[in-house]
């Protein structure tokens, strides 16, 4: 693929017709050392915030060997990974997909509920009627989200009384035990893991059960203009302290599955400005592109001009953007923050789209096609690097 030293440099030497994604396999690499080298157990990448075979590349280049997937078809794709060990968190599975992943070799399997672990149990039963000895299970406990953008505690999870007598039936069959959770995607401070720990801790007393494992899930956050979270060490911290707390620590394996924190940097999109509109520009990408979240789920990205320099001395100004389909709910509200005089035939580089943006995208309307290419200049905005307004607090022990 086509190694450019930044977007600028790819609009100087042609225009694009398509919009164009723009990875950064590197800072994926980064984020994945940080977490391999900050968090006490095992690092596993959510599959679905970003297949591209450049960032898992990437990550496994850092040292990733465990991949949370949630779909069959993510699974076949991640079993093709050497030495890929994983993790099929969904609580919720067919039961093909249970088979075909017992097949493919996986052990590691997520529940919420009676229903499920009766399906676990029965697809993977051997033809000789003997059940699997060798099942890694984790009950997906449900735990409040607290500062998260996309809370997930109403779709999935058990708790109380049920969450107790589903530990102690899935300790029956199980080789290992792991109880799992997540706080909601894009949460912004630590006090979501605190609580969650806790409620496990208490949990696994009401249980009276052994637990093997403990996965404290993803939800790590990313910096956008409208989102400014928290260190991530102070995540680490809260999580080792909450750890700290459980019954026979030293004999319990810890996993984290961070989706957004390991990709959202390692990808931008550059679009073209196709009309101007007062303060709206309308652009070549959008909602039903890598531009969902930005439509329906209040997020911010960072953009800039990279067509031309800005005129000297222009303001910034708040743009909002509409993409390129029909319907009118394809339309990010932002503010986008842009260069006053920018105008049709501009290109924008709209940062930090990495996690879940191609992963949303889809064809209406004919749109949908990208180009691809590796940009070797850095994020917009990073929690990784040295020098980035937030990383002072970053430099541990
Ligand atoms: C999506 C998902 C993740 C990743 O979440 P992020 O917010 O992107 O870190 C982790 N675990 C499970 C079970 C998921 O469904």
């Amino acid at each position: 693929m086509e190694k450019l030293a930044s977007a600028a440099a790819l609009i100087q030497s042609r225009r694009p017709e398509k919009p164009v994604l723009g990875l950064r396999p590197q800072a994926a690499g980064r984020a994945a050392r940080w977490f391999i080298d900050n968090f006490d157990g095992d690092v596993a990448y959510a599959y679905k915030a970003n297949s591209s075979v450049f960032l898992i590349g990437a990550l496994y280049g850092a040292g990733i060997r465990h991949f949370d997937v949630a779909s069959l078809p993510e699974l076949e794709d991640a079993a093709t990974i050497p030495g890929a060990e994983l993790h099929f968190m969904h609580p919720v599975k067919s039961r093909s997909a249970i088979r075909r992943a017992y097949d493919l070799g996986v052990r590691s399997f997520s529940l919420d509920g009676l229903d499920e672990l009766t399906k676990i149990v029965e697809e993977t039963t051997g033809a000789d009627g003997r059940p699997a000895r060798d099942l890694k299970l984790f009950v997906r406990v449900a735990v409040p989200a607290i500062n998260s953008l996309i809370p997930l505690e109403h779709k999935f999870g058990i708790a109380g009384a049920a969450a107790a007598d589903l530990l102690v039936k899935t300790r029956q069959v199980a080789a290992e035990l792991g109880i799992t959770f997540h706080v909601g995607s894009q949460t912004t401070t630590p006090d979501a893991f605190v609580a969650a720990l806790q409620a496990v801790r208490e949990l696994i007393g009401v249980a009276g059960v052994v637990v093997d494992r403990i996965d404290v899930g993803g939800g790590y956050p990313s910096r956008y203009p409208n989102s400014e979270p928290s260190p991530l060490v102070d995540f680490i911290d809260a999580i080792d302290a909450g750890l700290e707390e459980m019954p026979v620590r030293e004999d319990v394996r810890v996993m984290c599955e961070p989706g957004r924190a390991l990709v959202a940097e390692a990808e931008s999109l550059i679009v073209r400005v196709d009309a101007r509109r007062g303060s709206h520009l309308y652009i070549n990408d959008g909602s039903y592109g890598t531009l969902f979240d930005a439509a329906h789920l209040g997020f911010v990205f960072p953009a800039r001009m990279v067509s031309r320099e800005p005129e000297a001395g222009e303001p910034l100004t708040g743009f909002e953007l509409w993409g390129p389909t029909c319907d009118s709910i394809d339309h990010m509200p932002g503010p986008f923050m842009l260069p006053a005089s920018i105008r049709p035939g501009d290109y924008i580089e709209i940062g930090n789209i990495g996690a879940y943006g191609r992963a949303m995208a889809g064809k209406f309307n004919g749109y949908g096609d990208y180009e691809e290419v590796i940009l070797l200049d850095e994020p917009q905005v990073t929690m990784y690097s040295e020098d980035a307004a937030v990383p002072a607090r970053f430099a541990r022990g």
